[in-house]
């Protein structure tokens, strides 16, 4: 993989560090990356993803991708592809490390028996609900269930006829046997392996029992010789259990499970449970809907991996919740993007102007510059004519104070052309709309300055009308009107804060003649207006569509302003 900068510390990366020192695992370093795959990976992944694909690039280490599926109903092959290719997508790579937990159903079965002929589990036969009601509350102790002293033999003989399949769905558990007192409710004898008859994406109809998470997870580590455990802090509690179970059985390593914040972003929602909600009520179009959080999403979007890299740098890795803006994310885009996006004119909404002292039938190549951040991408030529078509909105019949576009008798430069003045506004007799202007051109002025020395106050982009090339142009907005929709205790509903404009779709739009072949998920900027990249999916032969991936105004300066001067970091 390729790292973008020098990594800075974290507490992770000094464990790690001290470890190496003390050649803790042999010098080795292991890390995972385990999705379970019920949804689309989103920017929070790309949080840990990097993380541990990272750790483990940075110390000559290996990284493996698990697919943590335990959990049969909800899982699905779609999710497993998109996963691998928005890791891949992301720049990094498990080489012939792929996993699938329920690769390990057997071997996590033997271990339960191990845990049996050990005495350390046994077969219940109380309901769901009263487990529930024998675990106690975080003030008061559970109480043993009665099926805990069941004999071994007992235990081995019905856990065996829970898999051949004798018994009902949830009539029985597994359960590890703890500590029915212990402050920690994980520990209360926790259920390791239930019934379930559900078919498996991977395994068929081969089991009718599952292990449970807790179970499964710091077995597939051990067997995959995982050296550090990376997860996110609600598992904090799980630890406990993760050594317990490790420390019970004769297993081929013990790694170390460390937990860290995950990442919140304001504005939007990161949940694969609550995404799925918008999914299938239709708020999106999909999982890939530009406006998601998802890295298909972004993706599609136009964001490039080394600006969500970047992101997941500079946020940082800590244990601390916090929740980051998403304007730093745009911010992240945006510096990457100036380096590499080519420069275009591109007008968003048409207004017509005819240069009346303009030749009629002639046509002039006017030479522009890709990228002035990086001369080496060159120039190109952009057809100019009589009739063109400027921004609606760089024209204003009565132009308030501070406003120095085009106005009646008023000169501006158009990029790379020449200085044009408006002579006459023409307006639809009904509504009063404008619907053309008249202007002339100075030819003294061609390539933008003007040998006397006069000078403009704005510089206006532009296309030549029957060169340009129609497009559609979505622009988007946050998909959420609050910063943190999920934390509004008032409403039950964190739907409720949907942005209604987080999509506004402008379909006669006018483009360069060079991008009629911009193929699809190519970025460019648009002078003046953003960053755009081809719709790759709806884009085609007969209509080509854009997406707005970030506008140039960056909010991220004016935040950290703010942020400092409330003395946050
Ligand atoms: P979600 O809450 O979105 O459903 P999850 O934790 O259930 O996410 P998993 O597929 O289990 O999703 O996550 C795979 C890995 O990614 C886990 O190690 C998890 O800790 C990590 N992860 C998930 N969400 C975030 C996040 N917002 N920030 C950082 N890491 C995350
Ligand atoms: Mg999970």
């Amino acid at each position: 993989m390729t790292t973008d900068s020098t990594p800075s510390p974290n507490f992770i990366r000094n464990i790690v560090a001290e470890d190496l020192k003390t050649n803790k695992n042999n010098g080795r370093v292991h890390t995972r990356f385990p999705p379970e795959p019920n949804g689309y990976l989103h920017i929070g992944h790309a949080k840990s993803i990097c993380l541990n694909f990272g750790i483990a690039a940075e110390n000559g280490g290996l990284c493996n991708l698990r697919f943590d599926d335990t959990n049969p109903s909800k899982e699905e092959v779609e999710y497993v592809e998109s996963i691998m290719e928005d890791v891949r997508w992301l720049g990094f790579d498990w080489d012939d490390r792929l996993f699938y937990a329920s690769d390990y159903f057997e071997k996590l079965y033997e271990y339960a028996e191990e845990l049996i002929r050990k005495g350390k589990a046994y077969v219940c036969d109380l309901s769901p609900e009263e487990i529930r009601a024998y675990r106690g509350t975080l003030t008061e102790p559970g109480k043993d269930s009665p099926y805990r002293t069941r004999s071994v033999e007992e235990n081995f003989d019905l856990f065996q006829r829970m898999r051949a399949g004798e018994f009902e769905d949830r009539s029985r558990v597994l359960r590890a046997k703890i500590d029915m007192s212990s402050p920690n409710l994980n520990m209360r004898d926790p259920v390791i392996f239930r019934i379930l008859r559900a078919e498996h994406h991977r395994t068929g109809n081969k089991w009718c029992i599952y292990p449970t998470y807790d179970f499964t997870h710091c077995l597939s580590d051990s067997i995959e010789g995982i050296t550090h455990s990376l997860c996110t802090l609600e598992f904090e509690d799980n630890r406990p259990l993760y050594d317990w179970v490790l420390d019970q059985l004769d297993v081929p390593c013990h790694p170390q499970q460390i937990e860290f914040a995950r990442l919140n972003l304001s504005h939007t929602v990161l949940s694969k449970r609550k995404l799925l909600e918008l999914v299938e009520q239709k708020h999106v179009t999909g999982w890939d809907d530009p406006r998601m959080p998802t890295l298909s999403g972004l993706r599609r979007r136009g964001y490039t991996p080394e600006s969500i890299r970047n992101f997941c740098e500079r946020i940082g890795v800590a244990k601390r919740e916090s929740t980051v803006e998403i304007a730093l994310l745009e911010h992240c885009l945006r510096e990457d993007l100036n380096k590499r996006a080519r420069r275009v004119m591109g007008v968003l909404r048409p207004l017509k102007v005819v240069i009346d002292n303009y030749p009629e039938d002639l046509v002039e190549e006017m030479e522009a510059i890709n990228n002035p951040e990086d001369l080496a991408m060159g120039t190109r030529k952009v057809p100019f004519s009589r009739v063109l078509y400027i921004e609606q909105d760089d024209f204003h019949e009565d132009p308030p104070k501070k406003f120095f576009r085009l106005a009646p008798g008023r000169e501006v430069r158009l990029r790379y052309a020449y200085y044009i003045t408006c002579v006459n506004v023409v307006k639809d007799s009904k509504t009063g709309e404008v619907t053309e202007l008249h202007c002339t051109y100075d030819p003294e002025t061609r390539g933008g300055s003007s040998p006397d020395g006069r000078r403009v106050k704005a510089t206006l982009h532009w296309v030549s009308a029957s060169h340009s090339q129609e497009a559609e142009v979505r622009i988007y907005d946050h998909l959420f009107t609050k910063e943190h929709p999920t934390d509004d205790k008032e409403v039950s509903d964190f739907k409720i804060h949907l942005n209604p404009n987080s999509l506004e779709a402008l379909t006669s739009c006018r483009v360069e003649p060079g991008l009629r072949d911009a193929p699809p998920g190519s970025r460019f900027q648009f002078e003046r207006l953003g960053y755009f990249c081809v719709d790759s999916v709806d884009s085609t032969d007969a209509g080509l569509i854009f997406n707005r991936t970030v506008s140039l105004k960056d909010s991220w300066a004016k935040i950290q302003k703010a942020q400092k001067k409330k003395g946050q970091p």
